[in-house]
């Protein structure tokens, strides 16, 4: 761990680095040290890990802060920071995009085996309360699904389908390019079974030849309480269909939150800041907060000053991990000076404050002891 290179320097990129940017410097450190361009080369696979793990960090807002502030110890097992980070688990979903790019996709990369078919991504918004509690949505999607009359084949009914001469059947053809870093191994999908590794010598009349019909479905999606904004749910076989009989590939749906006109959200607290009277501050009283679960009824104290912060336990956002387990709600009272007094009420508060003061005004012009011209007025 003491001698983990820090994320930045390993993409090559300043400190501000925009997503673009980062993107960018990730793609061509990728490309530059891909396993498919180096077989067997140990070092460019390390670099190469070590590229994607730093990509994997800085792409993800929430990964990308934590690091800045912690740096590596924040994704320590057990260190600092919001608890550990699973790698495994979203890699291939970090890097679908740029790899569909750059070596054509994790379908087209098949050998003719059975592949996983793609993830898809869609987005969903909801309002922060739905965020809260949890919700259930309905997407409507167009989904590929195997053509029935070809069976997925593309070939028209019993119509003979060849191997393709041109990549042999391994759907990818390998060019062999001399460059100024030696021989470069590029692999791509061939052009003439576009990666089947077949050629079909008549279509399917249903499909054209695609072997999938895209149809819209409605897709309900359960949105777990405690989802922040920018989170994303997995709904698994939802995804493109798989090839050679593999599995369908997952459905990603990021959650975007609206805001709240008074609660603020960090991690599972919430924030929000509520008036008090000046008297109810001084004196004390019953107010009423509004809080996710409804208005709770709280007890100022007597002799409350402005900004004071309250917390209500568990009044905040069920932890995704358990629902049962809530962060908190913290309040901040603001005494309230009034902006426009009656006569009678400015009578009142002057005689208040003769009462506090002993004095008859606290307005430095009656006073009978000031010196003229010794002490300057100050008008805000
Ligand atoms: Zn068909
Ligand atoms: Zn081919």
């Amino acid at each position: 761990m003491a001698d983990k290179r820090d994320y930045y320097e390993v993409l090559g990129v300043s400190r501000s680095a925009t997503d673009d940017e980062l993107k960018r410097a990730y793609r061509k450190l990728a490309k530059q040290y891909h396993p498919d361009t180096n077989p067997g080369d140990k070092d460019a696979e390390a670099k190469f890990k070590e590229a994607s793990e730093a990509y994997a960090v800085l792409s993800d807002p929430k990964k990308r802060s934590q690091y800045d502030q912690f740096g590596h110890a924040a994704f320590e097992s057990g260190g600092g920071g919001a608890g550990g980070f699973d790698f495994g688990m979203d890699m291939s979903d970090i890097f679908g995009d740029i790899f569909g790019d750059l070596f054509g996709g994790r379908q087209r990369r098949s050998h003719n085996g059975p592949m996983q078919g793609a993830n898809l991504r869609t987005s969903v918004r909801i309002k922060f309360e739905e965020a809260v509690f949890g919700t259930e949505k309905e997407l409507d999607l167009t989904l590929k699904d195997e053509c029935s009359t070809c069976h997925g084949t593309g070939a028209k009914h019993g119509s003979a389908i060849d191997t393709c001469s041109k990549c042999g059947g391994k759907g990818q053809v390998v060019y062999t390019q001399q460059s100024l870093f030696g021989m470069i191994r590029n692999v791509q999908t061939c052009p003439d079974c576009k990666g089947s590794g077949k050629i079909i010598k008549e279509k399917c009349t249903d499909c054209y030849g695609s072997g999938y019909i895209s149809q819209r479905k409605r897709i309900k999606v359960t949105i777990p309480a405690g989802i922040d904004n920018g989170q994303s749910v997995r709904i698994r076989g939802k995804g493109e269909p798989g090839i050679n009989g593999g599995p369908r590939g997952d459905l990603l749906v990021d959650v975007e939150v609206s805001r709240h006109p008074i609660f603020q959200r960090q991690d599972y607290d919430i924030f929000s800041t509520v008036p008090i009277s000046y008297a109810t501050a001084a004196l004390g009283g019953d107010i009423y907060i509004n809080t996710v679960d409804g208005d709770v009824i709280y007890n100022v104290k007597a002799g409350t000053q402005t900004d004071t912060k309250v917390r209500l336990r568990d009044k905040g956002v069920p932890t995704l991990r358990n629902k049962n387990v809530r962060g908190d709600h913290y309040v901040t009272l603001v005494v309230q000076v009034p902006t426009s007094l009656n006569a009678e009420q400015r009578e009142l508060l002057k005689k208040f404050d003769e009462a506090m003061t002993g004095k008859k005004s606290q307005n430095p012009e009656n006073e009978k002891d000031k010196e003229k011209g010794k002490r300057k007025f100050w008008k805000s």
